[in-house]
């Protein structure tokens, strides 16, 4: 998930190595709509060994540079139950949450609506109503089930990254009419950088 007015990774890049960024992390490309990898129904892992960790890791990185708050394996080509959120505030120490075959256990009735962007969608906004709380159980990146509490954005901010792992955009949460207009301009942005060869 994509939020504008995210721009704390620039302190970042100006200070200290953050401790929760390794030498060894890598920036994945992240996968833009239209494109039918970003449909699938992603798998559950067995579980969290070095291996997944380390594309965690490599996620919560290609989050930060994006800038985003969020992103789900799938936009990166691993169609794998894996999410990355940090809903820290500007200012606020960073609050990484490396999640994996999350579950939501609850979710409150009472709905909240925020203007939601994606790192799949670039510059596309639109405002999607999902539950204002909810409970979650997910496995950390040391295999431990945990579970958790979240409202406000850090509750928007996983529901939609769990969208992600059944190959759902926020997108599909409007109007048709809206959705194929913001589907037809990432189509054509994407053919204006790659043209076909005559
Ligand atoms: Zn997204």
């Amino acid at each position: 998930m994509a939020k504008l007015k995210r721009h704390w990774c620039d302190a970042v890049d100006a200070g200290p190595a953050a401790s929760y960024l390794k030498p060894a992390m890598a920036i994945l490309p992240i996968i833009v709509a239209p494109d039918p990898r970003l449909k699938l129904h992603a798998k559950p892992v067995t579980r969290v060994d070095s291996r997944v960790r380390r594309l965690m890791d490599d996620m919560l990185e290609t989050m930060y540079e994006a800038p985003g708050i969020g992103l789900a394996a799938p936009q990166v080509g691993q169609a794998l139950q894996l999410i990355v959120v940090d809903c820290a505030r500007e200012g606020e120490p960073p609050q990484p949450l490396r999640i994996a075959n999350p579950e939501i256990l609850w979710a409150s009735d009472e709905l909240m609506t925020v203007s939601e962007g994606c790192l799949s969608l670039p510059e596309h906004y639109a405002d999607v109503a999902r539950p204002a709380a909810i409970k979650l159980r997910y496995l950390d990146a040391e295999n431990e089930i945990r579970e958790l509490d979240a409202k406000g954005l850090l509750a928007t901010c996983i529901q939609h990254e769990m969208d992600h792992l059944e190959g759902v955009l926020f997108v599909d949460h409007i109007s048709s009419l809206k959705r194929g207009i913001i589907l037809r301009k990432l189509a054509k942005a994407k053919r204006q950088k790659s043209p076909v060869p005559a």
